[in-house]
C-alpha cells in the first residue's frame, strides 16, 4: 500500500515520474499523517458529502478527503503530476482529477456539472502565492460553498481570522467576516513537509454564512470603503475616505462618519464591520 506521508515513498515516486518539484507552484507536500488527518476531519465536520481539493500534489490529502466524502474532485495546475495521480488515486471510484489553473476556473461551473449543485466544501494545502487571490474569489464567486479549509502562512492565517477592530484585522480579515465564520484550527511546522517550507502554517476553516454578516445598500462601495480605511490604516477614518472619495466633500464625509456614531477623529483600522456598513450606507446617497 502506497504511505505518501513517508518521505521515501515520496522521493521513489518522483524518481519514477521523473518528477521535479516546482517551488513557484508552492510545491510543499505534507508528510505528517495526524496533519493530513486532522485537516480531512476538520473539513468534512459539517456533513456536506462533496469537496473540492485545489491542489493535490501527490494526492496525500486527496485519499483522506475521500475517506470522508462521498466524491472528490482534485484541481491540479500542474500535468507532470497527472501520471502520479493516476497511480496514488488508484482504486478510489469518489475521486475525479481535473487538469487547471484553480484562478481560472469557474467553481460555480464545476460544482454544478461534478456533483449536480448541491452544496460543496473546499479543502487545500494551498499555494503560498495564490492564497490571498484564491480565498477572496471563492468568497466572491457565489458558489454554493459551505466551508473552505485550508493551510496558509501562520501569519496569513491569524489575518484572515482576525476580528474586524482588532489589532491584527486588515481589509482582507473584513471582508472574510461579511461572509463567513473564520476560525484558526492549528499550526503546522516546516518539518512537517517535503521539501520544508522556511515558514510555519496554520489550518484555518471558514465556514460561510448564509447570508452576509451585516446588511449594506452598496456591496462594492462597502468594500471600497474597507479598503481606502486600511489603504491607511493609521490615518483618521475621515482623511482616509477624503483621499479616496473626493468628489463627495469634506462636510458629507464627516456627516457619514459622525452619523454612524464614530468619534470625528477615529483610525479606519478601529472600526467594526457593522461601522463600515453604516458609513458606507451614508455614503451611498452621494455617490449614486
Ligand atoms: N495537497 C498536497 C499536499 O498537501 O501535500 C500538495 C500541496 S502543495 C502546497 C500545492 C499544490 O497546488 C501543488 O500540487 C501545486 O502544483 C498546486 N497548485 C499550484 N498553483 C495552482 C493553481 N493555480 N491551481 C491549481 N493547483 C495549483
Amino acid at each position: 500500500m502506497i504511505n505518501l506521508t513517508d518521505p521515501a515513498e515520496i522521493k521513489r515516486l518522483a524518481a519514477a515520474h521523473g518528477f521535479r518539484f516546482s517551488k513557484s507552484l508552492g510545491q510543499n507536500f505534507l508528510t505528517d499523517p495526524s496533519v493530513v488527518r486532522k485537516t480531512a476531519a476538520a473539513s468534512s465536520e459539517n456533513g456536506v458529502k462533496n469537496v473540492i481539493e485545489i491542489g493535490p500534489g501527490f494526492g496525500v490529502l486527496t485519499r483522506e478527503l475521500a475517506a470522508c466524502y462521498d466524491r472528490v474532485v482534485a484541481v491540479e495546475i500542474d500535468k507532470t503530476l497527472l501520471p502520479v495521480l493516476d497511480e496514488t488515486l488508484a482504486g478510489l471510484p469518489n475521486v475525479t482529477v481535473v487538469n487547471a489553473d484553480v484562478m481560472k476556473t469557474d467553481l460555480q461551473k464545476l460544482i454544478k456539472s461534478a456533483f449536480g449543485g448541491g452544496r460543496a466544501n473546499i479543502a487545500a494545502n494551498l499555494p503560498y502565492y495564490i492564497t490571498t487571490p484564491v480565498i477572496t474569489s471563492l468568497l466572491e464567486s457565489g458558489a454554493d460553498i459551505a466551508s473552505i479549509t485550508v493551510m496558509v502562512q501562520k501569519e496569513v492565517a491569524e489575518r484572515l481570522t482576525a476580528a474586524p477592530g482588532s489589532p491584527e484585522c486588515g481589509a482582507i480579515s473584513a471582508a472574510v467576516s461579511y461572509r463567513a465564520n473564520a476560525k484558526k484550527l492549528f499550526d503546522v511546522p516546516p518539518s512537517s513537509f517535503v521539501p520544508r517550507p522556511k515558514v510555519t502554517s496554520s489550518v484555518i476553516r471558514l465556514d460561510m454564512l448564509s447570508a452576509p454578516a451585516v446588511p449594506a445598500q452598496d456591496e462594492k462601495l462597502l468594500f471600497a470603503v474597507i479598503k481606502a480605511a486600511f489603504g491607511q490604516r493609521r490615518k483618521q477614518l475621515k482623511n482616509s475616505l477624503f483621499s479616496a472619495f473626493p468628489n463627495v466633500g469634506k462636510q458629507a464625509i464627516f456627516d457619514a462618519v459622525d452619523g454612524a456614531g464614530l468619534r470625528p477623529d477615529i483610525r479606519g483600522e478601529k472600526l467594526t464591520l457593522e461601522e463600515f456598513a453604516l458609513v458606507a450606507d451614508r455614503l451611498y446617497k452621494h455617490l449614486r
